[in-house]
């Protein structure tokens, strides 16, 4: 597959090669990962990654982009159709940059902004102090209700009445329930302050009408297009088309200069794949699977935050199994089985340590499994978390593991 690498570069060709190995043999649960098709791949190693394309189509800053053009233009009417948005920019780099240039579209440094807490389910762009977002804007965050784990939605309406946020930024990379955007967009309304949505988690659930859409509400709508998405490493904005040239402005020159050309048309890949039956199916099943995970869970005496799921993850509290989140990491990676520690709402343990795991069934359903391959994956987990200080017990996990894995082979012929 990689024949020029392999001869020109061993170094780097091995590489390479292991991680191919490792994503094939591995369970892949980490909420925030996939595997994209075989054309999305071909689009991100093709010649487009050559060209510079300053500008949109039709207005660039270089000659020769008449082929780019009409790359960037399949990609933001498909991402339009998609997600029936009036307007899409699909140059950002990633869902961070997007983030960047969303708010900029819409407020100056020094304005305020309300976000979820990060260790209540918000991403580093909603306000982390080391982040651009935490930097340029003067940041409120608010918390999910410690009873139920869910957004309060008085609480959130007090908090933006006392406050007087210039905008609110809804979403996050780590909460399981759905989001009532018609809500926050009413209070929005009643306060006065800009509505950005940030659905990188929830983009292909939202694509395929699983999950509840922002768009009709929003200003402004970002994601990545890599998660549940199922596309290229990269960012995408969705407007209303009152803010059409305010984003395309602010992306560039405002934050970027040129696009990644190759990413976009993988993106327009994406989009398309995204509007197909097959992926509507493929979606449903990873919603079925990540339900039916967390129930098995629940049988095996683990909690769930918020006590179930309505997307494609879950955040497990293992603190009654005696556990910290961080040891689980590293136990079930022993044993073939890849999550991401991560807080839990209130969390007693420090961000390094952390209570619980986040885990997401996007990249095991893009390889096939279903609830069946679901009961045994949870069934791994939980006796790789009981045996995490035996080495030989965690072996033996990790080559059944592997069993499981094989019988649903990722990029067959990639391991050549
Ligand atoms: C993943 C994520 C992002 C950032 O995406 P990057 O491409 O890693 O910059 C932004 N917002 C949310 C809510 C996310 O989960």
């Amino acid at each position: 597959m990689y024949n020029e690498l392999q001869i020109n570069d061993p170094e780097l060709y091995k590489a390479v090669h292991d991680e191919v190995l490792r994503q094939q043999h591995n369970l892949e649960l980490i909420a925030s990962e996939n595997y994209t098709s075989k054309a999305v791949l071909e689009a991100l190693g093709s010649v487009l990654t050559n060209k510079y394309a300053e500008g949109y189509p039709g207005k660039r800053y270089y000659g020769g982009c008449e082929n780019v053009d009409v790359v960037e233009n399949l990609a933001i009417e498909r991402a339009k159709k998609l997600f029936g948005a009036e307007h899409a920019n699909v140059q950002p780099h990633s869902g961070t940059t997007a983030n960047i240039s969303a708010y900029l579209s819409l407020i100056k440094p020094g304005d305020k902004v309300m976000g979820l807490n990060l260790d209540h389910g918000g991403h580093l762009s909603h306000g982390h102090p080391l982040n651009f977002s935490g930097k340029y804007f003067h940041i409120v965050h608010m918390n999910v209700n410690k009873d139920t784990e869910l957004i309060d939605y008085d609480e959130m309406e007090k908090l933006i009445a006392k406050e007087r946020p210039n905008l609110v930024m809804a979403g996050a990379s780590n909460y399981s329930r759905q989001w009532d955007w018609a809500r926050i967009k009413k209070i929005c309304d009643v306060w006065k302050c800009f509505l950005i949505t940030d659905i990188a988690h929830y983009a292909g659930l939202v694509a395929a009408g699983l999950y509840p859409s922002p768009v009709p509400y929003a200003d402004i709508v970002t994601t990545t297009t890599h998660k549940t998405l199922r596309g290229p490493r990269g960012g995408l904005i969705l407007s209303k088309a009152c803010y059409k040239a305010a984003v395309n402005r602010t992306v560039f020159p405002g934050n970027q200069g040129g696009p990644l050309m190759h990413v976009i048309a993988a993106k327009a890949v994406c989009f398309r794949e995204g509007l197909s039956d097959e992926f509507k199916t493929y979606q449903k099943q990873v919603l079925a699977n990540a339900r039916k995970l967390a129930a098995e869970l629940q049988t095996l005496g683990y909690r769930i935050v918020s006590g179930g799921t309505d997307c494609h993850l879950m955040c497990v509290d293992l603190r009654a199994k005696n556990v910290t989140g961080k040891e689980a990491e590293v136990a079930l990676d022993k044993a073939g089985i890849t999550v991401n520690k991560n807080t839990i709402p209130y969390d007693p343990q420090k961000p390094m340590i952390t209570s619980g795991i986040r885990i997401g069934t996007p990249a095991v359903t893009t390889r096939g499994f279903k609830e069946a391959e679901i009961v045994e994956v949870a069934g791994y987990i939980d006796e790789a978390i009981k045996h995490r200080e035996d080495e030989v017990m965690l072996k033996s996990i990790k080559e059944k593991v592997a069993a499981l894995c094989a019988k649903f082979p990722m990029y067959p012929g990639f391991e050549k």
